[in-house]
C-alpha cells in the first residue's frame, strides 16, 4: 500500500488521478485531498474515500467543509499553510502535486525537504525553481517523477537508457486551437475560442498556455531540470494528433518515443506505480484510427511565447520566476476579458525587460517576486 496526498484533487489533474486510485484499491491509500475553493466537490472525494485529512485552501469555506464531513473520521484544516503542513506529513509516502501556478512551489518543497516520492504535475515550480528544487531532491533523496505527457514520455523513453547520455529531447505539441493561423487573425480572438483545445480536456489555465503555446516554453524549462540536459539539446515539434508524447535521441541516432492516445491517466498512473506497468481499463491506442502522424516546426512568429520561455531560462537568475508570474497574471487577466491574446506574451517581455532582482536562493524570495511582478501588472489594469 502507498499513501498518497493529492494536492489540487479538484482539479482535471486531481480528479484523473482518484480515477486513477480508483482502479487499484489494493494499491493506493489516499491519506490526503486538497483544494482551494471547490468546497462541494472535495467533500464528495473526502466522503468516498476517507482521507486523514483535508485542507480547503479558502479559509471562508471552513465551516462548511467542517460541518459536511462531521460524521467522517476526517481531519479538516484550512489555508496555505496546511497545505504546506500536510505535504510533510510522515503517513504520506507519495506527493502528487496537481495544484495549478506557483501556489505548488511551497508544498512542493516541503515534501522534498522530507525527501518524499513526488508525482509533479505542477510544472510551475520546476519553471520558477528548478535548480533549488533539483538540488533539494538530490539532498535529500526526494525522487520527482513527471506526470506531465510529454516528460512522463520521455522517462518511459529513457528506462533502460540511465546510463547513456542523452543526445536530444524532442518535445511534441498539439500546436494548439490556433496552429496554422497568422497573427493578424489571432488579434482579437475570444478566450472562449482559446479554451477550445482540439486533443485535452485540462484547467483553464494550462488551456490558455497551450493556445500561446507558453505551455510548451513552460515544458522545455521543466524538461532542462528534470533531466539535466541544456536547452540547446531540447527541440519543439508540433504534432497535431497528439499521440507521439516525445521523443529521445541517444548518441548513435536511434530515437525512443512513447506513444498512445493522449488521456492524462497513463502518464499519472506511470508516476504512481514506476517501474510497474498495470493493466487497467484507459482508452488504448489504435493505429488505424490515425492513418496520418504529421510533424512540424512551430511558428515562433505567430506564437512569441515559447522564445520567451527560452530567454528566460537562458537568462536565469530571477527571469524565469518572472516570466511565469507576468504570465500567471495575463492569463488570469485574459481569462476576465480584460487584456487581448497578444497582450500575454507582451506584458511578459515587459515584465523580463524591467525585473531586475538578484537571483532568488530560497522558496521565499522566488514567492517575493512573484507576489511583486503579479502585483504591478494587476494594479497597472486596475487604475
Ligand atoms: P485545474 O485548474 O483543473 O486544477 C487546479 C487544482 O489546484 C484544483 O484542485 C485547485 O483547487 C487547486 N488550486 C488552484 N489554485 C490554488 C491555490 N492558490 N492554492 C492551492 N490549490 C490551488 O488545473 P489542472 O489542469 O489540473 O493543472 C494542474 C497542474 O498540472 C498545472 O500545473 C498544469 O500545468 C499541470 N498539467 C495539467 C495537465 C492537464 O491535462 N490538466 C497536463 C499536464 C500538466
Ligand atoms: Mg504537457
Amino acid at each position: 500500500m502507498k499513501n498518497i496526498a493529492i494536492l489540487g484533487s479538484t482539479g482535471s489533474i486531481g480528479t484523473q488521478a482518484l480515477e486513477v486510485v480508483r482502479q487499484f484499491p489494493d494499491l493506493f491509500q489516499v491519506e490526503v485531498l486538497t483544494a482551494h475553493s471547490n468546497a462541494d466537490l472535495l467533500i464528495r472525494q473526502a466522503k468516498e474515500f476517507q482521507p486523514n485529512v483535508v485542507v480547503i485552501g479558502k479559509e471562508s469555506e471552513y465551516e462548511y467543509v467542517k460541518s459536511a464531513l462531521w460524521d467522517d473520521d476526517v481531519k479538516v484544516y484550512a489555508g496555505a499553510d496546511a497545505l504546506n503542513d500536510v505535504a510533510r506529513m510522515d503517513c504520506v509516502d507519495v506527493v502528487l502535486s496537481a495544484i495549478v501556478g506557483v501556489a505548488g512551489l511551497a508544498p512542493v518543497y516541503r515534501a522534498i525537504e522530507m525527501g518524499k516520492q513526488i508525482a509533479l504535475a505542477n510544472k510551475e515550480t520546476l519553471v520558477v525553481a528548478g535548480e533549488l528544487m533539483t538540488k533539494a531532491a538530490a539532498a535529500n533523496g526526494a525522487i520527482l517523477y513527471p506526470v506531465d505527457s510529454e516528460h512522463s514520455a520521455i522517462f518511459q523513453s529513457m528506462v533502460g537508457e540511465f546510463q547513456n547520455p542523452i543526445h536530444k529531447i524532442i518535445i511534441t505539441a498539439s500546436g494548439g486551437p490556433f496552429r496554422g493561423k497568422k497573427r493578424s487573425e489571432l488579434q482579437n480572438v475570444t478566450k472562449e475560442q482559446a479554451l477550445k483545445h482540439p486533443n485535452w480536456t485540462m484547467g483553464s489555465k494550462i488551456t490558455i498556455d497551450s493556445a500561446t503555446l507558453m505551455n510548451k516554453g513552460l515544458e522545455v524549462i521543466e524538461a532542462k531540470w528534470l533531466f539535466n540536459v541544456s536547452l540547446d539539446k531540447i527541440q519543439v515539434l508540433v504534432h497535431p494528433q497528439s499521440v507521439v508524447h516525445s521523443m529521445v535521441e541517444y548518441a548513435d541516432g536511434a530515437v525512443k518515443a512513447q506513444l498512445g492516445v493522449p488521456d492524462m491517466k497513463l502518464p499519472i498512473q506511470y508516476a504512481l506505480t514506476y517501474p510497474d506497468r498495470l493493466p487497467n481499463n484507459f482508452p488504448r491506442l489504435n493505429f488505424a484510427d490515425y492513418p496520418n502522424l504529421t510533424f512540424e516546426e512551430p511558428d515562433r512568429e505567430v506564437f512569441p511565447c515559447l522564445d520567451l520561455a527560452f530567454a528566460a531560462s537562458n537568462e536565469g537568475g530571477c527571469k524565469p520566476c518572472v516570466m511565469n508570474a507576468a504570465n500567471e497574471a495575463a492569463v488570469s487577466l485574459f481569462l476576465h476579458d480584460r487584456i487581448g491574446f497578444y497582450d500575454i506574451p507582451r506584458l511578459i517581455e515587459q515584465s523580463m525587460a524591467r525585473a531586475n532582482y538578484s537571483a532568488p536562493t530560497s522558496v521565499e524570495e522566488y514567492l517575493y517576486i512573484d507576489n511583486e511582478i503579479k502585483t504591478s501588472i494587476l494594479q497597472s489594469f486596475n487604475k
